[in-house]
């Protein structure tokens, strides 16, 4: 195990966390000491929920370690039963109590509860938050879905589908998943589960019934699509429509599989993504260098957009899921760059300093890395933080989603008009400033030296330290003027040290 202070996923318990949080009426018993209920701030703090995760902790402390911790676990799922009344428990053991090598799933099993105990191995030395969700709603839908369901005949409904993958603590899995199932209607396709998000365990037992499964984020759902397909021969989805290509491909995939015809919902497209990138300043978006780095589903999503949508020049483009790493190979080839796997957030910052590129877009971390390197950034993956849990509907699938990426991904780029105003004006002796554009910091831009020395009148004493960084709040491109009124205005009044009170005497001189 490498320590670190930052991972992109976190252990595997963390993801069976997000299914659990996604769910209704499931509860989690977790084997963990006490400091492990940390978790449960993932979901309350960033994720802004408003109740606590249906997870009972046994929080075992280390001088239980001597003792029955055993009892302890059973004594937690009893008063988890009787307080909150879950249809369904999922039973399991975080990292610590992993090496204390109880055996949760059969002590759950031995205790009898009048519900059902779905019990979880999750290595958490060898495997993350990701694989630890995918494994954990394999394991509810195997458990669950009753396989003597028979689908009704076709040809007296309509098409019926199972929307799998959006978790808690997801990166916009909330609004994804009303988008998808608006455009699901509008094509007039019913949706009999969407899980686990919002689904209940009596849900999951209906799953079988459905014609055929989306699959909206292969990392989580993969694993259950499969065992559906083989069990009930559902026929699953592999585009995910993250970008107006890969949404009509959507559509197109869809309707095959529903036996719908997919023009209406083409035809009646609402997406502002295709005329705005042409239409805007071109400068701003043909052959920007873009690097994308995140989960492979929305990295690999994100080059796709970002090269044939938007017309940026992918430089670089990785993932931090293993199990995901042909599919971005793949997409690297297609780009024509390097593929960068790895989980090492070091890793990523070389890269990213190596290939100097002008928009990031990536995780939480990658944000970090490019405000630490004055490059404009926008996130398009987990892990991320608080402000990407907004109040606001803010989908990134669909023909909705796709207008929201040019929004975040492009603003960056065109923020202010500062980088304008340089370009336009950097010969002028008032814009010779060494300041950058403000969303760059300051040290962005580099200074930008006239070609003369400007010169400046002289006075007797020059401003004061205090003066001087009053002088660098006003904005760039009037701060040359700002200087000079203010020297003009202390040269005429005999003043020989320029404070603060002068610039702003000044100020006023000059503003009647
Ligand atoms: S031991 Fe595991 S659960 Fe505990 S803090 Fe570390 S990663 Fe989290």
């Amino acid at each position: 195990m490498k320590l670190t202070v930052w991972t992109y996923e976190g252990p595997p318990h963390v993801g069976a966390m997000r299914i659990a949080t996604g769910m209704k009426g499931l509860h989690y018993v977790l084997h963990a000491p006490q400091g492990d209920t940390y978790a449960d701030l993932l979901f309350t703090m960033i994720e802004r929920r408003d109740a606590r995760p249906p997870v009972t902790y046994t929080t075992f402390q280390a001088r239980d370690l001597g003792k029955d911790t055993a009892e302890l676990f059973q004594t937690a799922c009893r008063d988890a039963f009787e307080r909150f009344a879950p249809e369904a428990m999922i039973v399991g053991s975080s990292c610590t109590a992993e090496l204390i090598q109880d055996d949760p799933a059969g002590m759950a099993q031995s205790m009898n509860l009048p519900i059902p105990v779905i019990p979880l191995e999750l290595p958490s030395y060898s495997r993350k938050e990701n694989w630890g969700a995918a494994e954990t709603f394999y394991h509810l839908v195997r458990g669950l879905a009753d396989r003597a369901l028979v689908r009704s005949d076709r040809a007296a409904r309509r098409p019926l589908c199972n929307l799998l993958g959006p978790t808690a603590l997801g990166f916009r899995h909330r609004d994804d998943l009303a988008e998808i199932r608006r455009l699901l209607e509008d094509m007039g396709i019913d949706v009999n589960v969407a899980a686990p998000m919002n689904a209940s365990p009596a849900d999951l037992v209906r799953l079988g019934l459905a014609d055929f499964n989306v699959v909206l984020y292969p990392e989580i759902a993969d694993t259950a699509a499969s065992w559906l397909e083989r069990t009930f021969r559902q026929p699953r989805t592999r585009v995910v429509p993250i970008g107006h290509g890969a949404t009509c491909d959507f559509i197109h995939e869809v309707a095959k599989l529903a036996g719908v015809d997919p023009s209406p919902v083409l035809n009646s497209d609402p997406s502002r993504i295709g005329w705005w990138s042409r239409s805007i300043d071109s400068t701003y978006l043909t052959g920007k260098r873009v690097f994308i780095f995140g989960d492979a589903t929305h990295a690999i999503a994100a080059a796709r957009v970002a090269a044939d949508e938007l017309g940026f020049k992918v430089v670089g483009l990785g993932c931090y899921n293993r199990e995901f790493a042909r599919d971005l190979r793949e997409a690297a080839a297609r780009y024509g760059v390097e593929p960068l796997i790895t989980d090492d957030y070091l890793e990523v910052e070389d890269a990213i300093q190596a290939l100097q590129p002008e928009l990031v877009l990536g995780t939480q971390m990658e944000r970090h890395i490019a405000k630490r390197l004055h490059i404009p950034c926008a996130v398009i993956s987990a892990p991320v933080h608080v402000q990407d849990f907004p109040a606001r509907y803010s989908p990134q699938m669909g023909f909705e989603g796709a207008n929201v990426l040019f929004d975040t991904w492009v603003h960056p780029l065109v923020m202010g008009l500062e980088e304008h105003l340089l370009t336009m004006f950097r010969d002028d002796f008032e814009f010779n400033d060494a300041a950058g554009a403000s969303h760059l910091g300051h040290r962005a831009a580099p200074a930008v030296v006239p070609e003369q020395p400007v010169a400046l009148p002289s006075i007797a004493a020059g401003w004061t330290p205090d003066a001087e960084k009053e002088l660098m709040k006003i904005p760039f491109f009037v701060r040359g003027k700002a200087r000079r009124n203010t020297e003009a205005f202390a040269l005429e009044r005999g003043i020989s040290a320029i404070t603060i009170e002068t610039l702003y005497d000044a100020k006023s001189h000059f503003a009647r």
